[in-house]
């Protein structure tokens, strides 16, 4: 009987593995090698975690992220990597990314992991109650477990192999699985603003507001809608319905109406995207100290601009997926269902979705270090 089996390969795998005794784990992974979404990800270079780390960049339920972070923060991830030679570096304010590639950290899982089973190109299909312990089917063989660790992620970027098998397991064993729905990806246009596509490549800094977050960055004018950080961080936020955006944060109004210069050299955004708003607001690009005050009134309006998003790009070009595993029947200083002894869920595949800047894989991470602490406790 293994005395651990991880269903997944994965960040959240990686590191439970790499903190567990020899021989003690073994680890199933569809893809042929360990951490694909890895070495893709922060555009190859990874963005291992963040400075800034709190609960608030998390859509989860605080009580059950904090312990977590609390038990494994970024302080004692960093610790963990530059004892095994990683000295990740600050980039976009406070970002820790490899020094010059993703393989850096994967270089690690891989001498780490190297002291468990590992099955690559194999499918987990299905885990049952099996007398104390667990049967494990995959599409190759049946394995005896005395504890399974589900840390198979969420449903994006199929194309890595993705897939429902978490959600699944977790259901079987009478788990509530919150609704998924793909997050940090761009959110698609309703006909009113299809002459956003017309604007594909360019970038302005914006401030939106989803209910009641508030989220600040570039937007992304894309071929397929609106993208980049501000408004990756917001799909994490939206469901359906109205967001709105501030085209022109911080701008200040009072210098803009005694300016000489044209609107489209005053206002902060790329000419062609000002020009294309100009058209839509019916204004002509003229010097700031000739817009009447109703002009003014409808410039402004950019502050405010609203509409609702026709959808997403979809669970392909999606980071991650939130909703998942209820963390409401999950211990948070185990990671142990509260159904199923010896059943544990660890990652993504979990209610908890952080956004962009490092916050999903020190989630990965944080929530595999619980579970490890647990096991060797047994
Ligand atoms: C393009 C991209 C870039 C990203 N960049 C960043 C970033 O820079 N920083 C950041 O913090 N987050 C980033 N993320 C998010 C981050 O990758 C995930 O949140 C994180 O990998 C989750 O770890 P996990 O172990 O829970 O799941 P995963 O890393 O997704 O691992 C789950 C594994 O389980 C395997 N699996 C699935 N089903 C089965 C099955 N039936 N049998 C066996 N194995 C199975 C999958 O193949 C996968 O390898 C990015 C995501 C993407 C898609």
């Amino acid at each position: 009987m293994n005395p651990i089996v991880i269903i997944g390969g994965g960040a959240s795998a990686l590191m439970l593995a790499s903190l567990l005794p020899s021989n003690r784990a073994t680890l199933i992974e569809t893809n042929t090698k360990i951490g694909a979404k890895m070495q893709v990800s922060g555009g190859g270079k990874c963005n291992i975690t963040n400075r800034v780390m709190d609960p608030a960049y998390y859509l989860g339920e605080e009580y059950f992220i904090q312990p977590a972070l609390d038990l494994f923060d970024e302080k004692m991830l960093l610790a963990w990597l530059a004892q095994r030679g990683l000295e990740p570096v600050i980039r976009k304010g406070s970002q820790y990314f490899c020094p010059h590639s993703s393989k850096e950290i994967l270089g690690i899982f891989q001498r780490e992991c190297s002291r468990q089973k590992i099955l690559l190109g194999e499918k987990v299909v299905d885990v049952t109650r099996k007398g104390k312990g667990f049967e494990v089917k995959t599409d190759k063989r049946t394995l005896s477990a005395e504890r399974v660790v589900v840390a198979s992620g969420g449903l994006s970027y199929p194309q890595l192999n993705a897939s429902d098998i978490g959600y699944r397991i977790a259901e079987s064993f009478g788990h509530t699985v919150v609704k998924t729905a793909p997050a940090l990806v761009g959110l698609t246009l309703q006909p009113e603003q299809f002459f956003f596509k017309e604007l594909s490549g360019a970038s302005t800094e914006v401030r939106i507001t989803v209910g009641e977050r508030v989220v600040e960055g570039a937007l992304l004018f894309a071929h397929k809608g609106v993208s980049g950080p501000a408004v990756l961080n917001a799909s994490l936020y939206w469901e359906k319905g109205k967001i709105e955006i501030d085209f022109l944060p911080d701008v200040d109004w009072d210098a803009f109406v005694r300016s000489e210069k044209q609107i489209s050299s005053l206002l902060p955004m790329p000419k062609r995207v000002t020009k294309a708003f100009l058209i839509q607001l019916d204004l002509q690009d003229k010097q700031g100290k000739k817009v009447t005050s109703p002009e003014l009134e409808r410039l402004k309006s950019l502050c405010r601009y609203s509409f609702a998003p026709a959808g997403t790009f979809g669970y392909s070009k999606a980071e991650v997926t939130k909703g998942g595993v209820s963390t409401d029947e999950v211990n948070a200083y185990t990671m142990m269902s509260e159904k199923e002894e010896g059943l544990y869920f660890i990652g993504e595949v979990l209610d908890v979705t952080g956004r962009l800047g490092g916050y999903n894989f020190q989630w990965a991470f944080s929530s595999a270090y619980v579970c490890y602490q647990h096991l060797i406790n047994q």
